[in-house]
């Protein structure tokens, strides 16, 4: 039962080539073939011809002197009878341990030769076939570990690929809402273009750009249109391919990467996710990750050896710049830094525009609305927000894509897959009150964003329902009072529970967890209570780019400071909780009117909303 949900689910793009992923080689069949093959054949030759009789039936055949000839085997004995056709003279017995035998052959005349058994046919299938099926495996496994594209040999190749100068087709035109990157990249692209413009001078061009930001925010791309741009050769390497279970291929690749990036010269050598091999280097007492050091130790040297003047750009992105070795970020390196953020809702609506290019649009398909009511989204799930829209479209057979489409692509994202499980009255009618208790305390609050949608239809992973506020603007800033009132909402959804049905369900579990964290912060960040005055308790240093909260040390505060802020804490929460009550009482008959028709309809605009409430 969350407030306001933006935060979409991001996607992960999953490594290219799984090693054990792909079919079985064909050798491995070819050996199971052969082995069923010879399993037939010896079946098929161990079976001699004739008949096969007891072997008591076999002595009295012996003393009425029947027989010509026998040869005895191993196992078996084979024998002619004297007086049958010939179709039916052969006959077969099984051995029996019996010293007398021959004896008795010798007083009746019988012929009889012992045989050799036929020992190459077990001998093969008992240990020949299995080694041979072992190497096969051995070899085969060997294969795959030592890369796709070739035999042991080619282990330190680099797996970068080369893209010829037109093969990049990105432009910056391509890219949107990240302008402030742009600009900073335009100068590299110029500098690829007519290097001795500004080496003449004697100026220095950064050698490496570090490109930092969430994940889907448009890193490669930036990265592969700076190439497009300058149409130079673009190598593009993943930060996982170099690190390997060898130790030393890393630090080969790196050697080799650079060795065809010089003689490309000028070009851009990227390396994308550069956290994977360019974590800290750290001192830990289970051992350290040699090959990642390594590599690690050869792009540095790398890096230093090579003169920027050649015309060589190292590039390279990071959803995580907090875990990089500091070497990396040492001047003369990627001393170049360009943050690349989530876009603001001009920049969201011109990614819509870009990714609409392809899809035809309904004309009241209006991408402003769309644009402000995704908040929080990058530039990936935008565009992933375009093809689910499209998807639908067509599933409904609509000939464009329409707002209803976006609606439920929205929907759909933000708040997870609607869930099939149906939930029980009693359930429906505690998610109903709860979700009214967070839509009025926002309508009736000044200063907060309007309710855009309420929902009681189950969504996604642990959210019953939600209350969407649409934001007018994008905040950079909140004040006290603004975020005194986001509490009172977020409380809100409970305090109705409360009051309409006497008990509190667990449904507002992330609710009281958000609103704990929002008066930590207000208390211990941002100096907002009188009692603690404009100090900064949190030690918690923020990674300089992101959202993404540190864990470590708490701050530096003794035992007392550590009770009042706490005590502040409670005291702000409670105030909040009063609001939300004072609110909810006041409105009694409200929250029982707009409960019944949410009820009703299930999903209820922010307009009909507020017009209930007047
Ligand atoms: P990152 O490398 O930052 O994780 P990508 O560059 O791989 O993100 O982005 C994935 C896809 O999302 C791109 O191919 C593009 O279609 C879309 N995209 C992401 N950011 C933008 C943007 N700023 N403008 C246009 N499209 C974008
Ligand atoms: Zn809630
Ligand atoms: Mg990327």
């Amino acid at each position: 039962m969350a407030t306001p949900q933006r935060s979409p689910r991001l996607q992960q793009r999953g490594a290219g080539r799984g090693p054990l992923g792909s079919r079985p080689s064909a050798s491995v069949w070819y050996g199971l073939g052969l082995l069923v093959l010879l399993g037939a054949a010896q079946l098929y030759f161990a079976v001699p011809a004739g008949r096969s009789i007891p072997y008591s039936e076999f002595k009295v055949l012996v003393r009425d002197g029947q027989l010509t000839e026998i040869s005895i085997s191993d196992q078996t004995i084979h024998g002619t009878l004297k007086n049958a056709e010939k179709d039916k003279a052969q006959f077969t017995t099984t051995r029996v341990e019996d010293p007398k035998l021959a004896e008795e052959l010798d007083a009746k005349g019988v012929k009889y030769t012992g045989e050799s058994a036929n020992r190459w046919l077990p001998d093969l299938l008992g240990w020949i076939l299995p080694l041979l099926f072992f190497v096969a495996i051995w070899g085969f496994f060997f294969r795959r570990m030592s890369g796709a594209e070739g035999g042991v040999m080619s282990f330190a190749r680099s797996k970068g690929k080369v893209y010829a100068d037109d093969e990049v087709k990105v432009k910056f035109s391509d890219v949107a809402g990240v302008d402030e990157a742009e600009n900073e990249l335009k100068e590299i692209v110029e500098f690829l273009k007519t290097p001795s413009k500004y080496t003449n001078l004697g100026g220095k061009i950064p050698k490496g750009v570090l490109l930092v930001g969430p994940p889907g925010t448009g890193k490669t791309l930036l990265a592969r249109a700076v190439a497009g741009e300058a149409h130079v050769p673009f190598f593009s390497l993943s930060g996982s391919e170099f690190v390997e279970m060898f130790v030393g291929v890393g630090a080969a690749r790196i050697r080799d990467l650079f060795q065809q990036a010089e003689a490309k010269a000028p070009c851009i050598v990227f390396i994308d996710e550069l956290d994977a091999l360019g974590k800290a280097r750290t001192q830990s007492p289970f051992g350290s990750h040699e090959e990642r050091e390594q590599t690690l130790n050869q792009l540095l040297a790398e890096m230093d050896g090579f003169d920027s003047r050649k015309g060589v750009i190292i590039m390279a992105a990071t959803n995580r710049p907090e875990v990089l070795d500091a070497a990396l970020l040492r001047p003369g390196r990627f001393d170049r830094q360009v943050l690349v953020d989530k876009p603001d809702i001009k920049g969201r609506e011109d990614i819509l525009r870009i990714h609409v290019k392809n899809v035809k649009i309904a004309p009241d398909a209006d991408l402003k609305v769309v644009a402000a009511r995704t908040a929080g989204f990058a530039g990936a799930d935008l565009a992933n927000l375009v093809n689910e829209a499209a998807l639908l479209a067509a599933r409904n057979d609509k000939p464009a894509v329409g707002m209803i489409e976006f609606e439920s692509a929205m929907d759909r994202l933000i708040a997870g897959l609607e869930k099939k499980r149906v939930m029980s009255v009693k359930e429906r009618k505690i998610v109903a009150y709860h979700e009214c208790g967070h839509a009025i305390v926002a309508t009736t609050l000044p200063g907060l964003d309007p309710v855009h949608k309420i929902s009681i239809v189950q969504r996604g992973f642990g959210a019953l329902g939600y209350t969407m506020q649409l934001p007018i603007e994008d905040r950079y800033l909140m004040t006290r009072g603004e975020l005194l009132a986001q509490l009172a909402v977020l409380l809100g959804g409970r305090t109705a529970e409360e009051i309409a049905l006497g008990e509190i369900s667990t449904g507002a579990s992330n609710d009281l967890q958000r609103a704990t964290d929002i008066a930590r912060a207000m208390v211990t960040e941002y100096g907002m209570s009188d009692a603690l005055g404009a100090i900064n308790y949190d030690g918690n240093k923020r990674p300089r780019f992101l959202d993404i909260q540190m864990g470590g040390e708490r701050g530096v505060h003794g035992e007392d400071t550590a009770k009042q802020i706490d005590a502040e804490i409670k005291r702000i929460l409670t105030d909040a909780h009063n609001t939300a009550r004072e609110i909810l009482m006041s409105k009694r008959d409200k929250l029982e009117t707009v409960t019944a028709r949410l009820l009703e309809v299930e999903v209820m605009e922010g307009d009909e909303l507020r017009r209930l409430l007047t």
